[in-house]
């Protein structure tokens, strides 16, 4: 089979490595705009449950991204005026560029051809091939052009939202909220390296407005948080978050993956989880040999069906961020519990573990427990040479 990939971010990617591995007689291409080592954004999150599924596709690149992931061990809540408050909770991060390194060499030594500074803005200008992957992000041309057809809706998010990265090392994930005369600003903050961190910086509209604070002004208002390190926006602006949702991904041999297909609002952190698995399903879907109509109509069913949960999650929590000053006097462990019960689905028992977990010794017994079920999850998936 020919197949293109139109767009080298991880779905791309992590497609052609998987169409390589299922059949390497599969010609596969991705044609990426941007020169080699070029992207946006800093650090993104993932779980376990992204890393299982990537050691059951392909464990090679499986323990790359594992070895070069940074793990945090709970969530810190910092709220201007009020003690410092902790959630339990694990998880890892990885640059965007390290990933897409990672990716960019394993779909090579697979012998996917990737040429870079490339850029198609259209299907007709591309040679001919039995499937073309419509994987070029969350702004997809290939998509905008027959968006009728896809019927593609796009919800804009009231919030402005301003990623970046900055040197200040985070103990672990972060979230910090400073009050300004103007309302209420705050950060989502990860490490991802041991040099570096994620730092996305979200206000209402209205806040926005009245403060639109340069990168200097941000490095003032959090300077507590910062320890004296600056933050660097990457020569990207502030954005409102924008939804996508498709009807239908497919058209004739054209399919849409990753953000592409569907966006999922950064305050639960999956997109890229989403934009991997998308690609986990689709050469799945191939593999079944009924033609590529039926492939297409599988793989869009069963990822409509296995988001869902995740899409409503993404929504209630992006909601919650936008009415974040109704909640802002709440005492500490309140505010915190709401903070991490945003998605609104949590049972009685979790209000009980919260409350009971705020001093150093529980705790410490809930990040033991909690890295004991990571290590013998860790202990489950298969060991590779790489
Ligand atoms: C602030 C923020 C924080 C986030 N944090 C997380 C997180 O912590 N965890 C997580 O899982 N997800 C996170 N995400 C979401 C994640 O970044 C995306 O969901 C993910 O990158 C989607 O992957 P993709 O391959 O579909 O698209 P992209 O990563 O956007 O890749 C698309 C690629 O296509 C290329 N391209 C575009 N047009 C063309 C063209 N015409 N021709 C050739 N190439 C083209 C682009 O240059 C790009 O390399 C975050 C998003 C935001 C905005």
């Amino acid at each position: 089979m020919r197949i293109t990939c139109i767009g080298g971010g991880p779905a791309g990617l992590y497609f052609a490595v998987l169409a390589r591995l299922a059949d390497p007689a599969n010609r596969v291409t991705v044609l990426e705009r941007n020169p080699p080592g070029v992207t946006y954004g800093w650090g993104v999150v993932f779980w376990d449950d992204l890393l299982d599924d990537l050691f059951r596709y392909d464990p090679v690149s499986a323990r790359r991204i594992w070895e070069a992931a940074y793990q945090w061990d709970e969530y810190e809540v910092r709220a201007a005026g009020k003690p410092v408050t902790h959630l339990g909770g694990y998880g890892f991060s990885l640059g965007r560029h390290r990933l897409l390194d990672i990716l960019a060499e394993r779909a090579r030594e697979l012998g996917v051809e990737i040429h870079y500074e490339d850029e198609p803005t259209s299907v007709d200008a591309l040679p001919p091939a039995d499937l073309i992957v419509a994987c070029d992000g969350a702004g997809s041309r290939i998509r905008d052009a027959a968006s009728g057809h896809f019927g593609t809706q796009i919800e804009t998010g009231s919030n402005r939202y301003l990623w970046l990265g900055t040197p200040h090392v985070f103990r672990t994930f972060t979230f910090g909220f400073e009050r300004t005369d103007a309302g209420w600003i705050w950060f989502h903050a990860y490490p991802f390296t041991s040099t570096s961190s994620t730092f996305i910086v979200e206000c209402t509209s209205a806040t926005w407005e009245a403060l639109n604070p340069s990168v200097g002004d941000l490095e003032r208002i959090f300077a507590r948080h910062l320890d004296g390190q600056p933050l660097d926006d990457g020569g990207r602006g502030w954005l409102n978050f924008r939804r996508v949702t498709n009807e239908r991904w497919d058209a004739g041999n054209v399919v849409l993956m990753g953000d592409a297909a569907h966006t999922t609002h950064f305050a639960i952190g999956s997109g890229t989880k989403l934009a991997m698995q998308d690609a986990m399903a689709l050469a799945s879907s191939l593999s079944v040999s009924d033609g590529l109509p039926a492939a297409l109509e599988r793989y869009e069913h069963q990822r409509k069906a296995a988001m869902a949960p995740l899409q409503r999650a993404a929504y209630a929590s992006s909601a919650w961020f936008e009415r974040m000053p109704d909640y802002a006097s709440l005492p500490a462990k309140q505010f915190s519990y709401a903070l991490s019960n945003r998605r609104g689905d949590y049972p009685a028992w979790r209000y009980l573990l919260h409350m009971s977990t705020q001093g150093a010794v529980p705790r410490t017994m809930l990040r033991w427990t909690l890295s004991a079920r990571r290590w013998n999850r860790a202990r489950r998936r298969p060991l590779v040479l790489i």
